[in-house]
């Protein structure tokens, strides 16, 4: 065994080893994989081997697609077979609301290129013959799914891989992992140390403990999973014998069941609702290839509706029942990327769907190492997603209502109730009186829409109970004045004698002097936007020290503060904290808002004295706040920043100065309303880091011309090939069911773009969608359509905000 090595990557099954083909394809031969037993020990196994593309999230989904594309390649390269068999699939719904949600899907598959047909019940029983079509509403005909040969594949990866240099060393267990005073990690393995560059934890069942190695707990459990194969069928036959086909995959929703042939019987698996988590505390080192004890009793309820749902199966017999772990995150997908706080650590972890998207995630990985970009849009996977507050009991209650719910709807409107409350700030009990519908985003909750007694959400497709109530929110706020709770955003104090260079070069704004605010973007070194946020000037002019405040996106703290920190100067000059649960927040909003504040404060807020884009300390009633004169809802605003202990008694004191105005509470759902009609984008939705500023209409933020040599300025003035898109705010022509997002846009009758984000303009009383669409088509005035639910509806491109195009009331 070698005793240096670029990467060594841990675990050798479906995730190592597409991480290793893909970092050896990539030029990178130095590279060592290390595995405590055989090839395939960990979940992959006894997998069931099935591939699908549908995922909730589209860029999942191209990733599933791309997984699934690659397995014919590595055969091919390899000659190794991998046992790929390309059925298609029939995804089936029980219910009109599935049949909408499968329509839904449709439409998102459409602008990713992944083919699908709305079909009726009796048109699925015509290519699964098994179906009682009287059980259903209707189906979606997949093309491109299908079941491989678990261990085929790997042994197929790494043998492409062997040839291109990298090396396989089974029955080497890493035992440690210790970083060394030049940066380089040391593996300790029961073989001898191998110094590495770069680990990856590919870990599979082991990758908690494997993340304990480095002082990391990585939010993922291992959940048990059955499925059975029944014995020959007749009916399997006779449908070979007919068609000389095998019978197709299916996905049962609504029996929570996946089948598919398995030699002359079918395989029938289920997410059955009594689930159950597998070694809750730690895996253990001696676990191998042994299957679980199956759980009859626990599947029964599923296997019920099977029989209903598919009657041949009453008469087969069972051949075997498995029942085998394999690990989940709380939201099912992925954990992939480099560690906050680590240096040169990697996670390709929680893959639950190894076949369907190892591949795409060894690809991204591999980019990630080699280039130190994925080079794709990764956000839904990276595995900075989750922040400390995704303990491991977070995780376990998350995972579990996962895991039951992995083949339900999720409504537009849904929130999950797992695991909750848990984060709250002081005015929780506040907003809970005055009737908040409360939502989890990243573990804090936050008002959603206030209810009048009686009312609650009603989950559904189309504008639900909450539509009336957001829509008084918004006008509300429009007219008078509303407050709302800006807590959940991520806030950052950066600090120290170089902190004004630093963030020139981090930040692509010109930097604001003392007193003043500037939006300001971050950029990769190719040019695309990798943040958005408020940059303050908060240096005290009495200090040596510069002090500036940054806001930008909740969700993206951990995500941020890892590349801040990559980028910190090592001599101490600069420093920045997150300020996390530290620091919490209130917005005041609307043409009354500075009446409201200048009752509250000894500060003179006037609007010469302190104008757009200021910011400033000053006392609100008896508590200090920092307070910046901007809204993220294009009005006349204020963001009022404190630390927790205060933030009741601000609260208070800006509902009593309110009341003269009406001062109305408004929740997430009617601020999207206000930023749409405004054309805001909003961090993850339409600012992700595979676009250039001005794809995303940001470019006018960014100062090329400043002296300091930001990083991504190099690509901008080069002009370096983007992806040739421009966001574009639609007016749709709906009266039922808003566009939510990913919706496909179609130019004169082709899906050319698609919905970032979309929803009731309610000041505006209309349906508006913000979404990225060609370049060379974005003037178009004419000719487009976004597709709702399965149906096309004509949209109207704007070409400025519906809200205040001149900006003349956010200046007021
Ligand atoms: C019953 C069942 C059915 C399934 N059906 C499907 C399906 O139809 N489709 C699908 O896509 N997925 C399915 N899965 C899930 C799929 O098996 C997993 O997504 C996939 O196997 C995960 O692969 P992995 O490489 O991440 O992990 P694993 O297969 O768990 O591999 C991790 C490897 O790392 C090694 N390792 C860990 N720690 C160390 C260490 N310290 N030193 C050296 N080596 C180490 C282990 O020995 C192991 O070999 C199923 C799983 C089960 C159990």
């Amino acid at each position: 065994m070698k005793s240096q090595a670029r990467v060594v990557v841990i675990g050798v099954v479906v995730v190592g080893c597409s991480v290793l083909y893909h970092l050896t394809k990539l030029g990178w031969d130095d590279v060592v994989l290390l595995e405590r037993d055989e090839l395939t020990s960990g979940s992959t196994w006894h997998a069931a081997g099935g591939m699908y593309t549908i995922n909730g999230d589209p860029n999942v989904a191209k990733l599933q697609q791309y997984s699934i594309n690659l397995y014919k390649e590595i055969a091919d390269l390899s000659g190794q077979d991998a046992g790929v068999h390309i059925t298609g699939g029939v995804m089936l719904a029980a219910s009109e609301a599935r049949l909408d949600w499968l329509k839904s899907l449709a439409s998102k598959g459409a602008y990713l290129g992944i083919e699908t047909d709305i079909i009726s019940s009796e048109e699925a029983v015509e290519l699964m013959p098994l179906i009682d079509p009287s059980k259903f509403a209707g189906a979606m005909r997949t093309y491109v799914d299908g079941h491989l040969d678990p261990s085929g594949v790997t042994h197929a990866y790494a043998k492409e891989a062997r040839k291109l240099g990298a090396e396989v060393e089974r029955f080497t267990k890493v035992e440690d992992l210790v970083q060394n005073q030049d940066g380089s990690g040391r593996v300790i393995t029961n073989k001898g140390d191998i110094i590495a560059e770069h680990v990856v934890n590919a870990g599979g069942l082991w990758a908690r403990e494997v993340g304990r190695m480095v002082g990391l707990e990585l939010p993922l459990l291992a959940m048990e999973h059955m499925y059975l194969i029944t014995e020959d069928m007749p009916e399997v036959a006779a449908w070979n014998r007919k068609t000389g086909k095998e019978i197709i995959h299916a996905v049962d929703f609504d029996g929570e069941l996946y089948l598919r042939q398995e030699r002359g019987g079918m395989l029938m698996g289920t997410y059955e609702q009594a689930c159950k988590p597998w070694s809750p505390d730690h895996t253990s080192w001696d676990f191998g290839h042994e299957l679980l004890e199956p759980d009859i009793e626990r599947i029964a309820p599923s296997l019920e509706v099977g029989f209903e749902h598919f009657p041949a199966f009453k008469n087969a017999g069972i051949k075997q029942i498995i029942n085998e772990p394999f690990t989940f995150a709380p939201d099912g997908n992925p954990l992939v990327g480099p560690v906050r706080g680590l240096r040169n650590y990697w996670c390709a972890c929680a893959v639950m769907a190894g076949f369907s998207q190892g591949g795409g995630v060894g690809l991204a990985l591999s980019n990630w190492i080699v280039d130190g970009d994925p080079g794709m849009d990764i956000w839904a996977m990276d595995v900075a997603r989750y922040g400390k507050w995704a303990t491991p009991q977070y995780t376990s209650a998350k995972v579990q209502e996962n895991y039951r719910r992995r083949f339900s709807i999720r409504y537009p409107n849904e929130t999950l109730p797992a695991a909750r409350p848990l984060k709250t700030t002081p005015i929780y009990d506040r907003l809970m009186a005055a009737g908040a519908q409360f939502g989890d985003s990243w573990g804090l909750e936050s008002a959603l829409w206030f209810a009048p007694a009686g009312e609650k959400d009603e989950f559904s497709w189309y504008r639900s109970t909450d539509f009336r109530y957001v829509g008084d929110e918004a006008q509300a706020v429009r007219e008078s004045v509303g407050m709302f709770e800006i807590s959940g955003f991520a806030n950052y104090t950066v600090s120290g004698k170089s902190a004004k260079d630093w963030l020139d070069r981090m930040l692509a704004c010109n930097m604001p002097e003392p007193g003043r605010m500037v939006l300001a973007l971050m950029l990769k070194e190719d040019g695309r936007v990798i943040g958005d946020f408020t940059l303050a000037n908060i240096t005290d002019q009495n200090k040596a020290d510069d002090r500036f405040f940054i806001s930008g996106s909740g969700a993206a703290e951990d995500y941020h503060m890892r590349w801040f920190e990559r980028h910190l100067p090592e001599d101490g000059s600069v420093s920045i904290a997150a300020h996390g649960a530290g620091l919490t927040g209130l917005s005041i909003a609307g043409p009354n808002a500075r009446k409201v504040l200048a009752a509250v404060t000894r500060t003179d807020v006037s609007a010469d004295s302190f104008k757009f884009m200021a910011i400033a300390e000053m006392n609100i009633g008896q508590a200090p706040a920092l307070v910046g004169r901007i809204s993220f809802t294009g009005d006349l605003g204020f963001e009022i920043w404190c630390e927790p202990a205060y933030l009741n008694h601000i609260y208070d004191q800006l509902m009593v100065a309110g009341e003269p105005y009406h001062i109305t509470l408004f929740g997430l759902r009617a601020l999207n309303a206000l930023r749409l009609e405004k054309g805001y984008g909003s961090w993850s939705s339409e600012y992700r880091p595979i676009y250039r500023p001005a794809e995303c209409g940001l470019d006018r933020f960014v100062k090329p011309n400043k002296s300091a040599e930001f990083i991504g300025k190099k690509a901008l003035v080069e002009g370096r090939p983007n992806q040739g898109v421009r966001l574009r705010t639609f007016v749709v022509d709906v009266d039922q069911a808003d566009a939510v997002s990913d919706e496909p846009i179609y130019f004169n009758g082709e899906v050319k773009g698609w919905v970032t984000s979309a929803g009731f303009a309610h000041a505006s009383r209309v349906s508006v969608a913000l979404g990225y669409v060609p370049a060379e088509i974005a003037g178009e005035g004419d000719g487009w359509e976004i597709e709702i639910i399965g149906k096309r509806h004509k949209a109207t491109m704007q070409n400025q905000p519906l809200f205040d195009p001149g900006g003349s009331q956010m200046r007021s």
